[in-house]
């Protein structure tokens, strides 16, 4: 029996509350399938344990959570905390410590999940999106002079790296040939931005060498976001800066019908520390506690987590556990139904427990 090591971080607001759902299904998919089981360790660190402690982890929190083999992990975000602390303070150290240079982020429309793009079903829109994770315009660099005088400068400046640049885009060109469309859009800007961007394109061009059967195009971050809306068929696999990635995962989540069933996994693709997995809404405040948080996201993540772990087969019984959920009409609030979260789950184990 192979056992996986968990380190389970559900942090703030509805973080518990659905990381408590999404373990729930990886029980029942391991007993289901009794080949594999799942030792989770949970840890308290966001939030709260920043109002006790100063910190949102401790110090050696990164050395804690080698040993694991995945990170699963549920929202940051407190109404009483800085937005700087609770983001620099977990989810980043975290993601940067272990290198976790890949965000990538599935989208389709669920079955019984309206998109609202006019005559667009479950079919028509089934992208990943591959973000840059590690550097370009998020590397934090820039700095102000002369602040508050009518001289005063601001500069943000992106940072992109051959090695940076030549890793995201073998993995995304991989990931495309593993899908059946074997079909990758590199998104940049490099009419208007003339140095970074267009080593993006060259770099690009002499991976595609690599992955003579992928089929590749360039679009414009401004052209792809037309392109999403009124070509989603002509889509698969997209790859991204930092920036532009997080622009263009938000449409793609609203365009596939809810923000809400959102997954992301920020992989590290050597294996050489855990990866970790989450869903992309936050800690959602206003609805934590009345049991109405939608675990679909979590569900998809921790089906994505599961292949990460090699364990393909589990991964597509828990996606189609929430295709069949989805499609049968037990959803939260937030997507049109009137089921608690618990609801949604039991269906979802009830589901796993009767598939073939
Ligand atoms: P953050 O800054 O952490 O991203 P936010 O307030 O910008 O937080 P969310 O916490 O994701 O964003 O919440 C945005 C809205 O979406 C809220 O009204 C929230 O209730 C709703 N929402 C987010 N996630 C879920 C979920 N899993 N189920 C139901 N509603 C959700
Ligand atoms: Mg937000």
């Amino acid at each position: 029996m192979k056992t996986y090591k968990i380190a389970a971080i559900p942090a703030d607001g509805i973080g518990p509350e659905v990381i408590d759902a999404g373990l729930q299904a990886l029980e029942a998919l391991a007993t289901r399938d009794g080949s594999f089981q799942f030792d989770v360790e949970t840890f308290d660190w966001g939030s709260d344990y920043y109002k006790k402690h100063g910190v949102m982890m401790p110090d050696d929190g990164t050395e804690q959570l080698k040993p694991f083999n995945a990170i699963f992990f549920g929202a940051v975000g407190a109404p009483d905390v800085p937005d700087h602390i609770t983001l620099w303070g977990l989810r980043l150290p975290i993601c940067q410590g272990f290198d976790q240079y890949a965000n990538v982020r599935p989208t389709k429309i669920l079955p019984g999940i309206t998109s609202p793009l006019t005559g667009v079903g479950p079919g028509d829109l089934d992208w990943v999106i591959v973000r840059e994770n590690s550097e370009g315009e998020y590397s934090g660099n820039g700095g102000r002079t002369h602040r508050g005088l009518p001289e005063e400068v601001g500069t943000e400046v992106s940072i992109f790296t051959r090695t940076g640049v030549t890793r995201i885009m073998r993995y995304a060109f991989k990931l495309a040939q593993s899908r059946p469309r074997k079909l990758l859009t590199v998104v940049t800007k490099s009419n208007a931005q003339r140095y970074g961007m267009v080593m993006w394109d060259e770099i690009a061009a002499e991976v595609a060498q690599e992955f003579p059967d992928v089929t590749w195009d360039k679009m414009l971050v401004d052209a792809m976001t037309v392109r999403m809306a009124l070509k989603p068929q002509s889509l698969d696999t997209i790859v991204a800066t930092n920036l532009h990635a997080d622009i263009l995962s938000d449409l793609a989540g609203a365009l596939a019908g809810s923000l809400g069933v959102a997954p992301t996994g920020n992989i590290d693709p050597e294996r050489r520390s855990p990866s970790m997995f989450e869903p992309i809404h936050g800690s959602a405040f206003d609805i934590t506690g009345k049991g109405i948080a939608n675990p679909v996201a979590t569900f998809w993540t921790a089906s994505q987590m599961l292949e990460h772990l090699g364990e393909e087969a589990a991964g597509a019984r828990l996606m189609e556990a929430v295709e069949k959920v989805c499609e049968a009409g037990i959803m939260t609030p937030d997507i049109g139904g009137t089921a608690t979260t618990q609801d949604v789950t039991d269906a979802v184990c009830e589901a796993i427990r009767g598939s073939n």
